[in-house]
């Protein structure tokens, strides 16, 4: 990761709600994804030794209306952050739209919708775009290929890296998550102290210390935020 030790380092961390705009319904809400599928069913390792085409099939779907969704006005200011801070963007999202609206620094923590998963190697990982991934499709050493998607009961991706740049932050900028996914939810407890913090989310499932929370949508109140952190370094 590039990081310039004069400039303030920021942390943007985001759930499904800063891309419930552009047309990805997050989970929990009203009208979300789980009022349609029962989680147990398609986003478990029970779900995959059960009924792996299921599991496929969704995630297919998946696949195919993240790529065909556009970064909307949150995700576009975001970037622009860049201009003045370095920016490191912590999501939980798997879908692809801050990489999109071009922001250079993006670890999910809930892996990505457009990569397929060695089976028997984590580290193997092919990038489908928009293809499906189909029950026979192999990874170099033979096995099948899965959704690289963090399933309910499996390991978190890129905690530790998570935690280090939350701690350096100066600034951090929560914005569309309810705070109810764990361990995800845990990261923000390595917040620094001294750190600027604000939340922007439509619910929370628990207001953390020390964070302004601004109710609104995000693309409602995210531009101005960002305008306001770049102005006030008066440059
Ligand atoms: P979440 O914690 O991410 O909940 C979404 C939050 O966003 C809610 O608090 C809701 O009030 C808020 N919200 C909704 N619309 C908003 C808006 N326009 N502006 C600001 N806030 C808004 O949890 P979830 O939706 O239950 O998802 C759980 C997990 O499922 C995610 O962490 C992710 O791994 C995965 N998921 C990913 C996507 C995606 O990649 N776009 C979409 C759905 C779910």
């Amino acid at each position: 990761m590039n990081i310039d030790q004069n400039i303030e380092n920021i942390v943007v961390f985001t759930g499904a709600g800063v891309s419930a705009e552009s047309g990805i319904p997050t989970f929990r809400d009203m009208g979300g994804l789980w009022n349609t599928y029962n989680i147990e069913e398609v986003a478990s390792p029970e779900a995959w030794n059960t009924h792996p085409q299921r599991v496929l099939d969704f995630y297919n779907e998946r696949r195919l209306k993240a790529l065909a969704a556009e970064p909307n006005d949150a995700h576009r200011a975001i970037q622009l952050l860049e201009e003045a801070f370095n920016v490191v963007v912590i999501t939980q999202n798997v879908d692809d739209l801050h990489e999109r609206a071009g922001s250079t620094q993006v670890i999910h923590l809930h892996g990505k919708l457009r990569n397929a998963r060695s089976t028997v190697d984590a580290k193997l990982i092919y990038d489908f775009g928009s293809r499906p991934i189909n029950w026979g499709d192999q990874c170099t050493k033979g096995s099948q290929l899965r959704p690289d998607i963090v399933w309910f009961g499996e390991e978190i991706q890129n905690f530790n890296l998570a935690a280090y740049h939350l701690l350096k932050a100066h600034r951090i900028l929560v914005i569309g998550t309810s705070l109810s996914v764990y361990p995800a939810a845990w990261l923000l407890d390595f917040a620094n102290n001294h750190a600027k913090k604000i939340i922007v989310s439509m619910d929370l499932a628990q207001e953390p210390d020390e964070f302004k929370w601004i109710r609104a949508k995000a693309t409602e109140v995210v531009p101005g935020i960002v305008s306001e952190w770049i102005n006030s370094l008066g440059r």
